[in-house]
């Protein structure tokens, strides 16, 4: 059957960040994960304590390689790591574990500028929350954001206050929408993240917060299934009062349906996520990324259908 999809030049019926970064960058890029060891504010008690309730003591940064090291160490070290499978691949540094601009102005640029003035960098990703973003510091990486590609990773995982509180997020959804307006009218690129399979959520509140971030301005979405990893607040409530969760068919399901509400120009960088195998305590079905991400395809073939499907007039 032939793809129906424009922005793709594979298989793919969704708008993939390499179709995205080939497109522009000509070349396979990567992202070079790094944890500057910042803090969460709902970590040290200014709107909460303990974080997301899934969130694991590295801030989600488990991945990042010599991560008690010095940054310019990391660095080194991923990059090798990337390299190794990509020796001709070029590279954003990904300020990925906790929440990178919860520090002063000041900090922020220490931080990020060596990185950001390396040759071989082709430009930045930056993991926050939307009630860190001040507009001091979007006007400083908007300036950035002139001559290196600069990407804003908010985390939401999903419209709902219900949710979020349930979660321990500790910003509203409105306080999401207010980041967004703010960033709006400059040069930095959004991407959100959504979590699919959250306590207490329905198949279709996991769509409707997929259709209403489509409606917002923002350049790319990341999805992936709650991963439970032990010792976070999450696995323990889960293993005292298990609730339901997404089986590998109905997260395919879901994704396949949220896909269909979010406009065909919005990036998707990515559909399931990076568990680490050794603390996961449950659906160990999406450590095969490259299965779930072929059924994904299987099944849009199978429906006929593809990204912005449902916004069709
Ligand atoms: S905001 Fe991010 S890093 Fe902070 S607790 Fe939540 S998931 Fe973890």
């Amino acid at each position: 059957m032939k793809n129906p999809f424009i922005y793709s030049n594979d298989n793919k019926r969704y708008h993939t960040w390499n179709y995205y970064l080939k497109q522009k960058y000509h070349s396979k890029v990567f992202k070079v994960p790094l944890n500057a060891n910042f803090s969460c504010p709902n970590r040290d008690g200014t709107c909460g304590v303990g974080g997301c309730t899934f969130c694991t003591s590295l801030g989600s940064g488990d991945q990042v390689q010599e991560m008690f090291e010095p940054l310019d160490i990391q660095y080194d070290a991923n990059l090798k790591v990337m390299k190794n499978k990509w020796p001709q691949g070029k590279g954003f540094a990904y300020f990925q574990a906790y929440t990178n601009t919860y520090c002063s102005l000041e900090t922020l640029k220490e931080t990020i500028e060596p990185f950001f003035y390396k040759e071989d960098v082709l430009g930045l990703c930056i993991a926050t929350r939307a009630d860190c973003l001040e507009d001091e510091k979007i006007e400083y990486l908007n300036k950035l954001a002139q001559e290196k590609e600069i990407w804003i990773e908010l985390g939401l995982q999903s419209i709902y206050d219900e949710t979020a509180a349930r979660i321990n997020r500790g910003h509203t959804y409105a306080t999401f929408v207010d980041c967004v307006e703010r960033l709006k009218n400059t040069d930095l690129k959004i991407c959100v993240h959504l979590m699919n399979s959250l306590p207490n959520e329905t198949k279709d509140m996991m769509i409707t917060s997929a259709k209403t971030i489509g409606q917002l301005p923002i350049h790319a979405v990341k999805i992936h299934m709650l991963y439970l990893m032990e010792n976070t607040v999450l696995a323990k409530e889960y293993l005292e009062h298990p609730f339901p969760l997404l089986s590998k068919e109905d997260y395919i399901d879901v994704v396949v349906r949220q896909l269909e509400y979010l406009p065909k120009e919005i990036i998707i960088q990515r559909l399931t996520g990076d568990g680490v195998k050794e603390q996961q305590i449950e659906s160990f079905w999406m450590l095969n990324k490259t299965v779930v991400l072929n059924d994904i395809d299987k099944e849009m073939v199978k429906r006929n259908t593809y990204q912005g499907r449902m916004l069709e007039k």
